[in-house]
């Protein structure tokens, strides 16, 4: 048997997408890595901008076709250039990765593969459950428990309080839904909004999450214990505690430790969203300690594009034990089914761990940016990011009227510009610098709400998850801060 592999040439005789002359697209394509290289080697030079109308007005696509040199070019000039910004060593908005230079080249690699990561036998699998495996070591999980490559925390989420939901129903839920048992959920007041999302996607509603007071941003035990045996009295069904490893406006840690304890108590699954925090894992003391007892939870969300600097977009679930986790998604109809060589081998198949079916390939660029680094470096750019949050919230108390709104914990630094003003006046001019800073390509800082001094602020925010940031940017972001205050206050 003997196939023809040469590659098409002149002679087809059917219609290919593929370039028609490779030498051009190579050398259009060369140049476009050299500008991709450019971008990232100076990424101190690339601040977020705004898109002019007339770049956003040469996007529209029409019914014609260009040239890849065309498309090289335009991408060059009109695309790269229009990022979020958040490649910049001054950018600490919300809660954003960096991305490593591993990155570009693993996504280029992984392209030109095309691997669909449902299942089957081919190496990005192996690649998937190598990292899925890596984290799992990280987190202190059990050998054999069970993950999957997601697009962030939020799916993350969705995937592990549908397990949590499975166990306590039982299987019968795949056919019947909830049925008629009012399932509820609990979590400290911080929680992110993509834990009422996924509430809200299964039927539960985000009625069926109680928020819960916090004290010393951790989840108020007593009023846990109380809340969980009122709602057993009332005929609800408690199914999952939600502990929140790293909140995103402040940046708390609830105590899993206890939270784990009261779960086995009442036998509820502790699920913790730890979407950047619970790589404090990696980080050294005092910061490490911040997620222990996050070993003993049922399951983990977290993300490698924020405070991993892998590229967008990747999160990952965690699962404890697989039996839980396959018995909610797997689900195999008689096209996909299994056989025991060949390509359609390899299993288990990440189809049944989550929603989705086709999968792209995201273990790539975490791989390769875990195997670059390793976990010591990838912890020691974590460990510097605290640290620089710590001397951020040294330099805002140094200056004259900066106060900080709440206390530092690990990575965020909450404060305001002027606390000699009323809290109108303060929410004003907190909002007109971070914008002003923004627009000018400085610094990006975001705000929050915060109570401060018994009224609510919108605050300056940093969330330092960032491996670029030395620390001049930390003393520059703060007097350009600064300066800009006074400009706006003259
Ligand atoms: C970012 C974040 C999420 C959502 O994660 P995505 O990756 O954006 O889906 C959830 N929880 C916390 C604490 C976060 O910071």
């Amino acid at each position: 048997m003997s196939f023809d592999t040469g590659k098409a040439g002149p002679n087809t005789d059917q219609p290919t997408l593929d370039p028609k002359d490779w030498d051009v697209f190579r050398a259009s394509a060369h140049g476009l890595l050299d500008a991709c290289l450019d971008q990232l080697q100076n990424a101190a030079t690339h601040p977020w901008q705004p898109v002019p109308e007339h770049v956003r007005d040469s996007y529209k696509l029409s019914t014609d076709g260009h040239t890849f040199g065309d498309l090289a070019a335009t991408l060059q000039s009109s695309v790269l250039p229009y990022a979020t910004g958040n490649t910049h060593p001054r950018f600490f908005g919300w809660v954003h990765g960096t991305g490593v230079a591993e990155g570009l080249m693993s996504e280029m690699v992984a392209a030109t593969m095309n691997s669909n990561c449902g299942g089957r036998d081919h190496g990005m699998v192996y690649l998937e459950r190598e990292v899925i495996d890596w984290a799992r070591r990280q987190m202190g999980f059990p050998d054999g428990a069970s993950g999957i490559l997601v697009a962030g925390t939020s799916q993350a989420t969705v995937i592990a309080l549908h397990a949590a939901r499975l166990r306590k129903l039982g299987s019968a839920m795949r056919s019947e839904g909830n049925g008629a048992a009012r399932l509820v959920a609990y979590a400290g007041a911080s929680v992110h909004t993509s834990t009422q999302k996924a509430l809200e996607l299964m039927g539960i509603g985000k009625n069926g999450l109680r928020l819960l007071p916090e004290a010393g941003g951790s989840v108020d035990v007593a009023k846990l214990r109380a809340c969980i045996a009122e709602d057993r009295n009332a005929g609800f069904k408690p199914f999952v505690i939600i502990g929140t490893a790293g909140s995103v406006d402040f940046g708390t840690y609830d105590d899993l430790e206890t939270l784990a304890d009261i779960a086995k108590e009442e036998a509820l699954w502790l699920h913790v969203d730890g979407a950047f925090g619970a790589w404090t894992r990696l980080a050294e003391e005092p910061w490490r300690s911040l997620t222990d007892g996050i070993d003993r939870a049922d399951s983990i969300a977290c993300d490698f594009h924020k405070w991993m600097f892998v590229p967008y977009d990747c999160g990952l679930v965690l699962i404890r034990d697989e039996q839980d986790h396959r018995n909610a998604f797997a689900a195999r109809p008689s096209y996909l089914a299994a056989m025991d060589q060949g390509l359609a081998g390899g299993d288990p198949w990440f189809c049944d761990y989550g929603v989705d079916l086709s999968r792209g390939n995201r273990a790539l660029k975490v791989w390769s940016t875990i195997r670059t680094h390793g976990a010591k470096a990838l912890g020691a750019a974590i460990t510097a990011n605290c640290r620089q949050a710590e001397l951020m919230g040294q330099l805002v108390s140094r200056t004259d009227r900066m106060d900080l709104a709440k206390p530092i914990i690990s990575n965020l630094c909450v404060f305001t510009a002027d606390s000699t003003l009323n809290a109108k006046e303060q929410s004003a001019l907190n909002s007109r610098i971070a914008q002003g800073l923004q627009l000018s390509g400085l610094a990006v800082f975001s705000t929050t709400v915060a109570s401060f001094k018994g009224e609510k602020v919108t605050c300056l925010r940093a969330a330092i998850t960032n491996h670029r940031t030395q620390t001049t940017d930390i003393h520059d972001a703060i007097e350009a801060v600064r300066a800009l205050r006074d400009d706006l206050q003259v």
